[in-house]
């Protein structure tokens, strides 16, 4: 998907070359020539990374940052400025700008701080997407592959953490054995799938209170197992 870019920049000059800089590296850009049009169209348009010019006609840059920052926590601003007590203010980042670039500048050298910008933004979000999946009394980390039960570890065997993770992420569902063994086990597993059974009583064992009452992995009879759905689940 094609990463967008708001200009907000009252010359029009620096715009224009801005813009085409912008779109020959494959981005959509919007316009913008004063602050209240620049948060007009940061709401309108949902850009991934704005330049914004400090020097504007009416609201300023700063100001404009500050507005969007607390509007938007995830997007990425790059400040333009041409004055140094400006960059002193903005190296503070008491105005929550990304970065900046001072003028005159190279837009190839804008260009490659917006990439860098849009990576450690993915990155975030990729930590954020895929890290820690919550029910409670649950907790799973996906990247460190660890599974916490009231905060306390379970030991886990690799596919008994697979079982939980495709079990919490789809509460209420009942997976046939075929099911699980193919989604666990993968589809070139030759064997019986009684192997499910003796995982899920295992299973059981480690995070049930009770695994001959079973609270959390339900037996659904002839066909398999389901998480319980509970309200918080939703
Ligand atoms: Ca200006």
């Amino acid at each position: 998907m094609k990463n967008k870019i708001l200009i907000v920049e009252d010359e029009s000059s620096i715009r224009g070359f801005l813009k085409i800089s912008l779109q020959c590296n494959d981005y959509i850009v919007f316009e913008a020539d004063s602050g209240e049009e620049g948060i007009r169209k940061a709401k309108l348009e949902k850009p991934d990374v704005i330049i914004l010019d400090i020097m504007l006609p009416g609201i300023d840059g700063l100001e404009v940052c500050s507005t969007l920052r607390k509007t938007f926590p995830e997007l990425g601003i790059i400040m333009l400025t041409a004055r140094t007590q400006d960059l002193d203010k903005i190296k503070g980042l008491e105005f929550g700008a990304d970065d900046y670039v001072t003028k005159p500048f190279n837009p190839e050298e804008l260009i490659l701080r917006i990439k860098a910008l849009l990576r450690r933004m993915s990155e975030k979000t990729v930590e954020k997407e895929d890290s820690i999946i919550e029910c409670y009394p649950f907790k799973i980390d996906t990247n460190g592959r660890k599974m916490y039960k009231n905060d306390i570890e379970l030991e886990m065997t690799p596919k008994e953490f697979l079982l939980m993770k495709l079990f919490i992420e789809n509460p209420g569902k009942a997976f046939s054995r075929d099911e699980l063994l193919n989604l666990v086990w993968g589809v070139d597993f030759f064997g019986d799938s009684k192997i499910v059974d003796v995982n899920i009583r295992r299973l059981r064992k480690k995070i049930e209170d009770t695994s001959a009452h079973p609270n959390y992995i339900e037996t659904v009879w002839g066909t398999g197992y389901r998480w319980k759905k509970t309200e918080s689940a939703d």
